[in-house]
């Protein structure tokens, strides 16, 4: 049977199997790799999504057949490492995705390998450390350590020293660590009556992120406003864990199966409760959309807290189509230069920050959907920091063109980055809740 050049029908994802017999074989994994390497190279369309298919594609060309059998297995790992799971290639280029016979699922793919290389010590102190967003985040914001963390992520010196023994790029912005936690500080307000809309729930939970508590507590103080200033009850979920994330792009299944046995019995009960859950870290929103429930397709609290999670604009563009938002806005918020990152993309509901933005006026939204290549840790790191800007060239590119009011992404990881890279400028880099947040004059 005529093998078909492309799927038909709506991509599907197979669970993954981290549990099975096989899943940590080394000798299956490369017998995959090799497999699906080979169907990339006859294909070769993610030649310029990020560096791992210029890497394969290189390591084919320059070796002796010029075919993959010319390439030797320990030089998978150079594509493998380069992988920062963002999830492009499988949802937006890839023809030969599930259910096509073929079954190609390069993210995943390269997941399972990172998994054997952790299983097998191969992953470095430094990743380990990065990949520890809670356990840092409570060292960094210790009162006086975190003033010095701070003054020492901005000395040359400081940042010299790191560089040479962490690993961590000494010209990459890191973020600030926060003195005032947004989990110790939040004032959420469950106040209102609760009115239920045809497909959203009409009260809130705010899961608060590593990111959000630790480093930018704005985003959370930001969405409560917001949802306060439209009369839906919020809480902060009173008890969370990092939502897993990092360590999955690390490998360590083993370390994202416990962050899920703290988080995930609280947000079910949360989710059987009738709340909403809402994350404003799009990685953290997708980890419980999508990643949480591959790996535990069977467990009944996992699908709950999916069928719960909503990323904060999805949620609020839903509640103006039933007529639940406000929309008395104050404030125009001019030329705003919106990237989308790629863990919103993948989330596969609409371009809904940008909808929500477009509704205030004299508000121009120039978007760009593009991935702008630092994801959590990746561009962080000394090896990969300048492949991360090369990558990002083209996002920082057309987020200037328009000489923008403001720069903003739903991630404000990439949102730092897009504003390293475009250097100086005029425009002011906010989160897409803050310019919400000053549209409604709050
Ligand atoms: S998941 Fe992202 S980083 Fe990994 S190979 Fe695909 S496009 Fe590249
Ligand atoms: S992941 Fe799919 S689209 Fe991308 S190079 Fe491989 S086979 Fe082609």
């Amino acid at each position: 049977m005529a093998v078909r050049e492309g799927n038909l029908e709506a991509p599907t994802r197979h669970p993954l199997d981290w549990q099975g017999a096989d899943f940590y074989s080394e000798a299956k994994v490369f017998g995959e790799l090799e497999r699906v390497f080979d169907i990339c190279h006859g294909c070769r369309r993610c030649v310029n999504l990020c560096t791992a298919f210029p890497k394969l594609f290189d390591l084919i060309d320059e070796g002796k057949t010029g075919e993959l059998d010319g390439v030797e297995k320990s030089k998978y790992w150079e594509v493998v490492d380069r992988c920062y799971l963002c999830d492009t290639c499988y949802m937006t280029k890839c023809p030969y995705v599930p259910p096509h016979e073929w079954n190609v699922d390069f993210p995943h793919l390269m997941l399972r390998a990172k998994a054997v290389k952790f299983k097998q010590g191969g992953t470095s102190a430094r990743d380990k450390l990065l990949s520890s967003t809670d356990a840092l985040g409570k060292l960094a914001t210790i009162p006086v350590v975190v003033q010095f963390v701070n003054a020492a992520n901005k000395m040359p010196v400081a940042r010299g020293v790191m560089d040479k023994v962490l690993g961590v790029h000494k010209d990459r912005v890191l973020p600030e660590y926060a003195s005032a936690k947004f989990r110790a500080n939040a004032k959420p307000d469950a106040s209102f009556p609760v009115k239920d809309g045809k497909n959203t729930p009409g009260k809130v939970a705010i899961f608060a992120t590593c990111y959000v508590n630790y480093n930018e507590p704005g985003i959370g103080h930001d969405l409560l406003k917001v949802l306060a200033h439209n009369e839906i009850p919020a809480i902060v979920v009173e008890k969370e864990a990092c939502c897993g994330m990092p360590k999955l792009e690390l490998g360590d299944l083993d370390a994202v199966a416990k962050l899920k046995e703290i988080n995930i019995p609280v947000l079910a009960r949360l989710a059987r409760e009738g709340y909403a859950i809402l994350t404003a870290i799009p990685s953290c929103t997708l980890m419980f959309k999508q990643e949480l429930p591959l790996m535990f397709p069977q467990d009944a609290d996992v699908k709950a807290v999916q069928a719960a999670m909503f990323d904060p604009f999805e949620y609020l563009v839903m509640r103006y189509k039933e007529g639940l938002l406000k929309t008395d806005f104050k404030a125009p918020l001019g030329k705003v230069a919106y990237h989308i990152p790629c863990h919103s993309r993948v989330q596969n509901v609409g371009q809904k920050t940008r909808e929500m933005l477009e509704l205030v006026p004299d508000t121009q939204v120039h978007t760009v959907e593009r991935c702008s290549g630092h994801d959590g840790t990746w561009g962080v790191k000394s090896e990969f920091f300048d492949q991360s800007m090369k990558i990002g060239r083209p996002v920082f590119r057309l987020m200037a063109e328009k000489d923008p009011d403001y720069l903003s992404s739903d991630c404000p990881i990439a949102g730092r980055h897009i504003q390293q890279g475009i250097g100086e400028s005029r425009a002011q880099k906010e989160h897409p809740l803050a310019l919400l947040r000053i549209a409604y004059g709050l």
